[in-house]
């Protein structure tokens, strides 16, 4: 280009001369206008050539920077193209898809420039930011977010126009925000990776849990360093065959379980964990007990699929579990088992039972007679070596399929399979008795061993195990005592009894509540019918009104403590009522009231009355205790004596239902009885049946000559009255007279009584 230029101004300088000469010798009177036009047409000259190459230079540049705009365009990297003195920026899509700002906003605002471009650019040091050709650089984009690129800067043009150099660069940069990232991302999970993988390695080292894995398809297993310690193997890799040999032969069958396991079982899905026990044999020689936790890893591209898991030793866990084992369910006087694991045997045989109706199980609850005595007497020591003896032998007389246990104090229970031998139970029940029967020891004294036993059915109930043993224990308790008895257990008799409970849980409620009360029936006078006295009944008066008579509830609360209780009641009841009438003025009768064995054997029964009398006010000679004649002749000796200290207080006594029992005439003379009250059954046929009226007559002539008084109870009609007063009774008791009354009422009676006396 510059020879052209060379040229053009060569010939415009000579094309001017041979002008000039021409001119000069055609007009030589114009020399001067000549040479001053010439010297003017030569500067112009000049000068429009000098402006054409500049011209020509800025077009070659801008048709650069255009071709460089077409190529970098759609380009992926980041790409600006600027002036060292950035009078011209360009930039490609790829940049302001990046970075978010285009050539011209670049070219408005330097401040931008300064966060998309190094340093290095705004410091007249060129050769710097060139030769930086590995440095990351966090451009701001336009949004603020930062982009990591290396920018690539090259010298594309450099050109002086008019002494000023021009330097046009490029600079190319991929945008490696996300690379960066990775890469970093990826940095930190590898020293996470290897962190871990070491504190793996160290806590499986310290744990103690060793790694197993059968070989994809093999027959080999890679054993973990901690492993082979553990079985002492020597190697990484052992042959199934010289693993299992390691196996107690007992449990051989379940390393077949695992070594076999293909992961094509249908029960087998890939990733289920499965866990398996086991003895091996370990380095002293002793055989240790593993757990191997392992699960199955399919694998596409091999047959087989392998499985891998986690040894550990568990020896001392299972010492401890046969520890507890034997702790929780060993009895250990006995050394049978106990209670609880007598509770879970049954539970699963109940089970069993109930899915297959044609087994045939029995239980049988065992206790020995009066055990609590020869503990007293012998010791505990002896007392438990008898237990040791009964639990040996009832174990030896257990059929095939049996289980027997210690189930507290000197209770033993037993399970048999019957096989459909009804007959089995009492046969074994008599076995034991008669071996223990044998039991002979210095130690035991003179003191013969018996026991006794209830049992029944499993699948005589559809219900829980714990309600066949109360079954069992139920028909035991009826034995009440005796020596060597076997009572299957009878459903009926335990239906009354359950029916008796629950009447004596409303007893105690309706005792709290109020809800017993006194009726009185009086006693009158057969020669006079002047009210002489009143017997104090017992009434239930349930919350909705219904009137409970004693029949109903006394022998159940007799049953239980209940009745000493109600009996004390019926005691204060009576006397403050009788002690009320006395002082409003109503003309003094005594008050009876009716005792059971159990208030007369089993309390300080004259005490009580004592404490009554003193309580309430009542003067002994008003309060007249009924007892029956059964009561009196269960401990006669007893009775006289009780009897003779209720007499001296001054109370009175009678002998009630005179006639049901044994009805002996003889008792009466020895029995401190001051009233004998004829039974209603005697009464009832006085008027038809002479046998009933001859007998009546003689009991009350005996009783007079030994000065006891007589009562006749259940006189319904006149003519019954009319009999017993020619016969000599002094008293007369039933609903032809009145009957058993509220106090209210019975109230009113006593003052219409007074003055109008009863016809008999
Ligand atoms: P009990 O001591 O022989 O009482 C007499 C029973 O005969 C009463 O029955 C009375 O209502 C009934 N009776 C009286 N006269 C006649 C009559 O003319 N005809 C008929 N058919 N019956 C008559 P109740 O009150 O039902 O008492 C029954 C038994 O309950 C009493 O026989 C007594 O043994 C017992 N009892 C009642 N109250 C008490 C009490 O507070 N404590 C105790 N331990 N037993 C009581
Ligand atoms: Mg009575
Ligand atoms: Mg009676």
């Amino acid at each position: 280009m510059s020879s052209l230029y060379a040229m053009i101004m060569c010939a415009i300088v000579a094309f001017s001369a041979i002008i000039l000469n021409v001119l000069l010798t055609l007009f030589p009177n114009y020399t001067t206008y000549i040479i001053v036009g010439y010297l003017a047409v030569l500067v112009t000259g000049v000068s429009y050539a000098t402006g054409y190459k500049i011209y020509e230079i800025s077009t070659r540049v801008k048709h650069r920077k255009k071709m460089i705009r077409e190529i970098t365009k759609h380009i992926n990297p980041m790409v600006i193209v600027w002036d060292a003195d950035f009078s011209y920026i360009d930039v490609n899509d790829d940049f302001t898809k990046n970075l978010g700002y285009t050539a011209a906003d670049l070219m408005a605002n330097k401040d931008y420039l300064r966060k998309v471009l190094p340093a290095d650019a705004f410091q007249d040091n060129l050769q710097a930011i060139i030769n930086n050709r590995d440095e990351e650089f966090y451009a701001t984009a336009y949004d603020g977010s930062k982009i990591c690129t290396i920018w690539n800067t090259s010298m594309i043009y450099t050109t002086t126009i008019n002494k000023k150099t021009t330097y046009l660069l490029m600079s190319i940069g991929p945008n490696l925000t996300e690379t960066i990232n990775m890469k970093s991302e990826l940095m930190r999970y590898s020293k996470e990776l290897a962190e871990s993988e070491n504190k793996y390695m160290l806590s499986m080292e310290l744990a103690e849990i060793g790694l197993m894995l059968k070989e994809p398809g093999g027959s080999r297993f890679y054993i973990s360093e901690q492993l082979q310690a553990m079985l002492g193997i020597e190697e990484e890799f052992i042959s199934s065959a010289d693993l299992r040999a390691l196996f107690h032969p007992k449990d051989r069958i379940i390393f077949d379980s695992f070594a076999g396991s293909t992961g094509n079982r249908a029960d087998d899905k890939a990733g289920q964990i499965h866990s398996v026990e086991f003895r091996a044999i370990t380095p002293d020689m002793t055989y240790h007990w593993f757990q191997f936790r392992y699960k199955t890893m399919s694998n596409k591209n091999v047959l087989q699929a392998s499985i891998g898991g986690a040894v550990i030793d568990i020896t001392k866990e299972k010492e401890k579990d046969s520890l507890i084992e034997k702790m929780a369910y060993v009895d250990d006087v006995t050394q049978i088992f106990n209670r609880n694991k007598f509770m879970m045997t049954g539970e699963e045989l109940l089970a069993w039972t109930k899915d297959d109706p044609a087994l045939d199980y029995w239980l049988i609850v065992i206790d020995i007679d009066g055990f609590h005595i020869i503990n007293d007497t012998c010791g505990y020591a002896n007392g438990n070596k008898l237990l040791a003896d009964v639990a040996a032998i009832i174990t030896s007389c257990l059929t095939e399929g049996g289980f027997a246990a210690r189930i507290g104090g000197d209770n033993f229970a037993v399970l048999i399979k019957a096989n459909g031998d009804d007959e089995l139970p009492v046969e074994i029940i008599k076995r034991i008795q008669s071996d223990i029967l044998s039991i002979h020891s210095d130690s035991l004294e003179t003191h013969s061993i018996t026991c006794s036993a209830g049992f029944c059915k499993m699948s005589d109930g559809k219900d829980e195990f714990s309600k066949v043993l109360d079954r069992a224990e139920f028909a035991l308790s009826l034995s009440d005592g005796t020596r060597s008895s076997i009572i299957r257990y009878d459903s009926t008799v335990h239906d009354k009894i359950i029916k008796g409970t629950e009447i004596e849980k409303d007893l105690t409620k309706a005792l709290e509540n109020n809800e017993l009360v006194l009726y009185y029936q009086p006693k009158i006078d057969l020669t006079t019918g002047i009210v002489m006295g009143m017997e104090a009944l017992i009434r239930w008066i349930k919350p909705d009104g219904r009137i409970v008579p004693p029949s109903e509830f006394i022998p159940v609360a007799e049953s239980s403590l209940l009745i000493t209780k109600i009996s004390k009641f019926v005691l204060y009841e009576a006397c403050r009522q009788n002690k009320k009438w006395q002082d409003i003025g109503l003309a003094p009768v005594t008050v009876s009231i009716n005792l059971t064995a159990i208030d007369f054997y089993q309390t300080n029964v004259t005490e009580t009355i004592k404490k009554a009398l003193a309580d309430t006010g009542l003067e002994p000679q008003w309060l007249d205790v009924e007892l029956t004649e059964s009561l009196a002749l269960k401990d006669i000796d007893h009775a006289i004596q009780q009897m003779n200290e209720i007499k001296e207080l001054g109370v009175k006594l009678s002998m009630d239902d005179f006639g049901t029992g044994y009805s002996s005439l003889s008792y009466i003379q020895v029995l401190p009885i001051t009233l004998l009250k004829l039974d209603r059954s005697f009464i009832m046929y006085l008027e038809e049946d002479e046998i009933s009226r001859e007998i009546v007559s003689a009991v009350i002539r005996i009783a007079k000559s030994k000065h006891i008084e007589t009562v006749a109870e259940g006189i319904e009609t006149s003519g019954q009255a009319q009999i017993l007063k020619q016969s000599g009774c002094d008293w007369a008791q039933g609903y032809f007279f009145g009957k058993p009354m509220p106090a209210d009422q019975f109230e009113e009676f006593l003052r219409m009584r007074q003055n109008h006396p009863a016809e008999v």
